[in-house]
């Protein structure tokens, strides 16, 4: 039960304002480790699909 504001959205490790920074495109905390990966493009893309239920349509 991690606070989602303190919980990489990449890689679901806690972390603190220390190790991580602000992904401004879904307004989660990425750490260190996972800022600027592949995994976290995947894992921006997946968020903001689920934000944007109902709004895009899933055909890809
Ligand atoms: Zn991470």
């Amino acid at each position: 039960m991690g606070d989602l504001k303190n919980t990489c959205f990449v890689c679901k490790q806690p972390v603190s304002s220390e190790n991580s920074e602000l992904n401004t495109t879904v307004n989660l905390p990425v750490c260190v480790e996972c800022k600027s990966t592949d995994a976290e493009k995947k894992a921006e893309k997946e968020a903001f699909d689920s934000l944007a239920d109902g709004f895009v349509c899933g055909c890809i």
